[in-house]
């Protein structure tokens, strides 16, 4: 086995060292959420943490890690008698896949083998496997909602319940859970942010000789991993040895109550929703002042806690990134700091002995008394939301001008968007819709049926959603479909030579549910941001509708890209990702201008979509093509449609004034689009919500 990279040689990250940390010391903290780009070796550092958790004593056989000490007397491989036979072995570390089924995450029962041959063979998944370790899972943001919540649910519970298929199995789970998300690549939904405990900022150093130490550590341990782990042993068994002695004592150590006081009061400032923030900020502040040698917890482990365990829950617009108010915290706690307890050892002396050279005052691991970073957390005012500041080449004009157009210029004030599940009231019927509020569109689709990533906008086969029929299994039974199984045995019976009551089945007559629920699609927009299109001062109706449709996206979880073509090209101005936050960002500083060269535009549309295909095969694409028909420049419009034929389209008329061409009509027609008059867009949509409304 190769050597893991020592966490005592990670250069920086001092935040999510400190996280992992305080979560290693005292499991109620309730795991870290790291966010941040990609290559910043995040899954490196856990590994190596998870090298560093104390090892665990398990009962020999068990699959479900029962420590021989108290084992689980719901264990499914129970019960376990005292002094039977145990092992020790390192805490695990488990990965899930972003593509992992719920069967591989809880287990699942062998139902073939349960109903052909009567046994009752537990399969356990990987929440089995994490029982007392780590589990990491990479891309959470991307993972399927259902699995979400079982992951959280137990991670929140320690328990993991399978309730399926007339059987039920209960297990232990408890778990550092550990996950990661590209911010880049979608948000997660704030109720799913606020179940994690910490979360945590990264990005690489900008500083070149933090950078190049990186470097030369990662070059050295690739080298040789074993000699460069063997330099760090020294750190890395004073590590171990800390954060077990951290584990001891935090049974004694003690919350003064104008600690207590300090918390609920920086909480309720921060304006977070319930007292789950308060908890765990308790909980960070407590491991965070054993973890310091101290037995009573002090305004720095508070402030160190707070950093760590607010960003995510202050309420927020859900275009916002998650950070916080620093200076905000820094006078709260300043405000509260109160008459420390007399008996409170103020100064960190480190429990650890003269050999010790960790982390106690600034050392690799951060959080030490004057341990607030430079504003890594980012404040909401830069965060790249649905246009938290006025579009730049509008400025000036009224946010909410009486004028549809006019109106269009703020794009969308902080306020506009109020909900991620599709709360938003739509524009009253009749009022031209401003772009100050993105409106209500109508629901777009992909024709027929999909079996894409889950979402909200197409119909699709899926592994969830309503029982639509039954089939024979293809490889492996998912989901036994009764009544279907019975009848497929009854007619077989009597050849079958049953004579007493009971049916005799077999491995043939099986049948599993087919389901159908939604998938997210690809919803590509091109839009024309010509000159033509600015001149007549469309375009900011027309940002107001694509932002209307971005919003739209979010909500159903789609990935969304964006081509626009001006001047000479077309040029692709957001490649397919699922942050819509991206698209809008991209959106509100897009140039406008020149020439229209719609061919170029389509061309690029179908370039976008063929490499997409090889990428993300399952996942169906919706153009959206924004556009008043016209094409002043280069290209034969016809030759550049013809390469989009069969892609599901949709065709948001853009021309307006006296004299009508009708060319985005004809174009549509060609595409084989639905046509959406621009004005009609959102007037549509409340009409769609109407009429739903009064069925
Ligand atoms: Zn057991």
């Amino acid at each position: 086995m190769i050597a893991t990279y020592p966490f005592s040689a990670v250069v920086g990250l001092d935040d999510l060292k400190l996280a992992l940390v305080l979560n290693a010391v005292s499991p109620r903290v309730g795991g870290v959420l790291v966010r941040g780009e990609k290559g910043t070796a995040k899954s490196t550092i856990v590994r190596a943490l998870a090298a560093q958790l104390p090892p665990v004593e398990a009962v020999t056989g068990c699959r479900f890690a029962c420590d021989p000490a108290a084992p689980d007397p719901a264990c499914p491989d129970g019960p376990h008698e005292p002094g039977e036979q145990r092992l020790r072995r390192p805490a695990a570390l488990v990965e899930l896949p972003v593509g992992a089924s719920e069967d591989r995450l809880v287990g699942a029962l062998d139902v073939e083998r349960a109903l052909t041959e009567g046994v009752k063979a537990f399969q356990p998944g990987l929440l089995a496997a994490a029982h007392r370790g780590v589990l990491y899972v990479d891309e959470v943001n991307l993972l399927h909602d259902h699995l979400v919540d079982l992951l959280l649910d137990a991670a929140a519970l320690g328990t993991c319940y399978v309730e399926r298929e007339t059987v039920s199995v209960r297990h232990a789970a408890r778990f550092l859970l550990v996950g990661t998300m590209n911010p880049e690549e979608g948000e997660l939904r704030p109720q799913l942010l606020d179940r994690f405990g910490l979360t945590v900022e990264v990005r690489a150093s900008r500083d070149p000789g933090e950078r190049a130490e990186v470097v030369r550590r990662r070059l050295a341990f690739e080298a040789g991993p074993e000699e460069f782990a063997g330099r760090w042993a020294a750190e890395e068994s004073a590590l171990a040895g800390r954060i077990a002695r951290a584990r001891d004592r935090l049974p004694g150590v003690r919350l003064p109550d104008a600690r207590l006081r300090q918390i609920a009061t920086v909480c309720a400032a921060f304006e977070v929703d319930g007292l789950r923030a308060d908890l765990v900020t308790a909980s960070a502040a407590m491991a965070h002042a054993v973890w310091q040698g101290r037995q009573v917890v002090t305004t720095d482990d508070v402030r160190a806690a707070a950093r760590l365990s607010l960003p995510h829950r202050r309420r927020r617009d859900p275009f916002d990134a998650p950070g916080l108010d620093e200076e905000l915290l820094e006078r709260l706690l300043e405000e509260t700091s109160g008459p420390d307890d007399p008996d409170d050892p103020d100064d960190p002396h480190g429990p650890d002995g003269p050999g010790d050279d960790g982390p106690g005052d600034g050392g690799p691991v951060g959080g030490g008394p004057d341990g607030l970073g430079p504003g890594d957390g980012g404040s909401s005012g830069e965060s790249a939301g649905l246009g938290s500041e006025t579009s730049r080449e509008d400025a000036g004009s009224h946010p909410q001008g009486v004028d549809g157009q006019a109106a269009g210029t703020a794009e969308a004030g902080p306020q506009a968007v109020d909900g991620p599940a599709g709360s938003r009231p739509a524009a009253p019927a009749g009022r031209p819709a401003g772009a100050a509020e993105p409106y209500r569109v109508p629901l777009l689709q992909v024709p027929g049926l999909g079996e894409g990533a889950a979402g909200r906008r197409s119909r699709a086969r899926s592994a969830h959603g309503r029982v639509t029929g039954a089939r024979r299994p293809r490889g492996r039974l998912h989901g036994l479909h009764l009544t279907a199984t019975i009848l497929a045995a009854a007619p077989h019976q009597r050849t079958r030579g049953r004579t007493g009551p009971g049916l005799l089945l077999r491995a043939d007559d099986l049948r599993e549910v087919v389901r159908e629920g939604r998938e997210g699609n690809l919803v590509l927009f091109v839009v024309d941001a010509s000159g033509s299109m600015a001149a007549r001062r469309r375009m900011t109706a027309v940002k107001t509708a694509v932002l209307s449709l971005l919003l739209d996206a979010y909500q159903r979880r789609d990935k969304v890209g964006l081509v626009t073509f001006r001047g000479a090209a077309a040029e692709v101005v957001l490649p397919p990702t699922s942050s819509v936050e991206a698209g809008a960002a991209r959106l509100r500083s897009l140039p406008t201008g020149g020439r229209t060269p719609l061919a170029a535009g389509l061309a690029k549309a179908a370039d976008v979509l063929r490499v997409e295909r090889v990428r993300d095969p399952a996942r169906r694409p919706l153009l959206v093509l924004v556009t008043d028909g016209r094409a002043t420049a280069g290209g034969d419009v016809e030759r550049a449609a013809g390469m989009l034929d069969g892609t599901a389209s949709v065709v948001v008329d853009c021309e307006s004034g006296p004299v009508r061409l009708g060319l985005a009509v004809r174009l549509a027609a060609r595409l084989r689009a639905r046509l959406l008059p621009l004005d009609a867009l959102s007037d549509l949509g409340s009409a769609v919500r109407d009429y739903r409304k009064a069925v």
